[in-house]
C-alpha cells in the first residue's frame, strides 16, 4: 500500500470504499448459543438436529380418528383417551373408537385423521361425527417443513428473530458466528464540549461523537469506546493507543482537512500505510485512513453531515465485512424522488432523503453540511451526479441505510 499519498485529483467514492476494504477481514468465527445470536452472521451453515415437526401431530383441537369409521355419517365413535399438547399417546386408536386430542398433541398410532371439535357433538365418553374428513386432514406430518440434517440459511446470513427462531425449533443450540465488531470513537477538536455543559464563547457541543456511536450500533456493531479529544496530537495519540488495545476499528471524525490545526492527519500522515486525500463526494471530501498497532483508523471530516454520509458510504461497509457479510458494500436501489434535487458542479451530492422502504423518496431540505437538523430522519442517500438536472419525479439510485430511524 501506498504510503503518506497528498493528491489534487479527487479519488472515487467506490475507490476510497475499496481501499478501506482492503484494511479489514471478516472477524474469527466464535460459538455462540444461539439464544443469544441474533444481530450476528452465520460463520458457518447450521444443520437441522431434529425433524420439524418433530413428531406426526394434530393440527386442530378434535378428535383423532380412523377415517374408515367416517364412511357412514353421522357417526358415533367410543372416546378412549384424551390427549393435551405434550402427552405421548398410550393406546392407538382401534375400530369404531377416537381419542380426543388438542392442538400440537402427538397424534396416536392407528389414527389417519383429525376431526375438528367443530364438526361434532363435542361428546367425551361418545363423540358423534356429522362431516366426512379424509386421511391426512387436520394432520401436521413429522419433518414436513424441515428434516433432520438439512442445512438452513448460509454463511453470512444474518441472524433475525426468525431465523434464531427456526434454529430453536430445530433443535440447533449452538451456531458458528462472526462476532460483532467492536469499534471506537473519537471526535476531535479544541471547541468541542460535553452535552450538558455550559457553551462557552467559542466552543459546540461534540455531537458526532454520539452520533458515530448511534450509527455503529444501528449498523449491527457495538462501539466500545466514545471519546473526544482536543487538537493535540500526543493526547490524540495516547487515546489512539488505548482503543487499539480493544477495538477492531477506529473511526474518527474532524481534524483532516485544510486548516492549520489538523490533529489527526499530523497524528497519522506520516505512519506507514496511511493515505489522506480528497473523495469526489459532497459532502465529505476530506477522507483518510491510518493503522495504530495495525487496527484500522478511518477518518471523517468534522461536519456532522458528512459524518453521516462518510459513515454509510465508507465505514457501514467495513463492519460488514468485519460482521462476515458476502456482500460488504450494500447493492444500491432505484428510486423516484418526490422533490427536485440540487446537484454540485463537479463532485458526486449525497442528499440525505426519507425511503421508508417505498419506492418514491423524500428529499430533506438542503442544507450545508454543519445542518445536521436538515439530515434528521434520514434513512437513505440519493446518489447525485455532478450537473446532473433531477426534477421531482425523475429516477436516481439510493443508498439505502437498511434500518429505519
Ligand atoms: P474539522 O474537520 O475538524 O475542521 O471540523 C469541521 C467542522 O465540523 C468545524 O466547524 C467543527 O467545529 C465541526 N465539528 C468538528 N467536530 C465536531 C463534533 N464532534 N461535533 C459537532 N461538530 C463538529
Ligand atoms: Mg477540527
Amino acid at each position: 500500500m501506498a504510503s503518506v499519498t497528498t493528491s489534487d485529483s479527487l479519488l472515487p467514492a467506490d475507490e476510497h470504499q475499496q481501499q478501506l476494504l482492503e484494511l479489514v477481514r471478516p472477524l474469527a468465527a466464535v460459538r455462540c448459543p444461539v439464544e443469544q445470536s441474533r444481530g450476528l452472521r452465520l460463520a458457518e451453515q447450521p444443520k437441522a438436529q431434529v425433524d420439524s415437526p418433530p413428531f406426526t401431530n394434530s393440527a386442530m383441537d378434535g378428535y383423532a380418528v380412523r377415517s374408515d369409521d367416517l364412511a357412514e355419517l353421522p357417526a358415533t365413535l367410543t372416546v378412549t383417551d384424551d390427549l393435551p399438547a405434550g402427552a405421548r399417546p398410550t393406546q392407538s386408536v382401534e375400530p369404531g373408537t377416537a381419542q380426543r386430542i388438542m392442538t400440537g398433541a402427538m397424534l396416536p398410532d392407528g389414527a389417519d385423521c383429525v376431526v375438528p371439535v367443530e364438526l361434532t357433538d363435542a361428546g367425551t365418553a361418545r363423540v358423534a361425527v356429522a362431516e366426512v374428513v379424509e386421511a391426512g386432514q387436520h394432520i401436521r406430518r413429522q419433518g414436513e417443513d424441515v428434516v433432520v440434517g438439512t442445512g438452513i440459511g448460509q454463511a453470512g446470513q444474518l441472524l433475525t428473530p426468525t431465523v434464531v427462531a427456526s434454529l430453536v425449533s430445530l433443535g440447533v443450540a449452538e451456531v458458528s458466528v462472526t462476532p460483532a465488531p467492536r469499534v471506537a470513537v473519537i471526535s476531535t477538536g479544541d471547541e468541542l464540549i460535553e452535552s450538558g455543559s455550559d457553551l462557552a464563547a467559542g466552543k459546540i457541543f461534540d455531537s458526532n461523537s454520539v452520533l458515530l456511536e448511534g450509527l455503529v450500533s444501528q449498523a449491527g456493531a457495538v462501539c466500545v469506546i466514545r471519546a473526544s479529544v482536543n487538537d493535540e496530537v500526543e493526547n490524540l495519540r495516547r487515546v489512539l493507543t488505548a482503543a487499539s488495545a480493544e477495538a477492531d476499528l477506529i473511526v474518527t471524525a474532524g481534524g483532516i482537512s485544510a486548516g492549520a490545526y489538523e490533529v489527526v492527519k499530523q497524528t497519522l500522515a506520516e505512519s506507514p500505510g496511511a493515505w489522506f486525500g480528497g473523495v469526489n463526494i459532497q459532502p465529505g471530501k476530506p477522507q483518510g485512513f491510518g493503522l495504530v498497532n495495525d487496527v484500522p483508523v478511518v477518518t471523517l471530516p468534522g461536519n456532522p453531515v458528512s459524518v453521516l454520509v462518510s459513515f454509510w458510504l465508507f465505514v457501514n461497509p467495513m463492519l460488514r465485512r468485519l460482521a462476515g457479510a458476502e456482500m460488504p458494500v450494500p447493492e444500491r436501489v432505484s428510486a423516484q424522488i418526490a422533490d427536485s434535487v440540487a446537484a454540485h458542479s463537479q463532485r458526486v451530492r449525497w442528499q440525505p432523503a426519507i425511503r421508508n422502504g417505498h419506492s418514491v423518496v423524500q428529499p430533506l431540505p438542503k442544507g450545508g453540511s454543519h445542518m445536521l437538523s436538515k439530515a434528521v430522519g434520514a434513512d437513505c442517500l440519493i446518489e447525485v451526479m455532478p450537473g446532473e438536472s433531477l426534477p421531482a419525479g425523475s429516477h436516481v439510485n439510493v443508498m439505502d441505510f437498511g434500518i429505519r430511524p
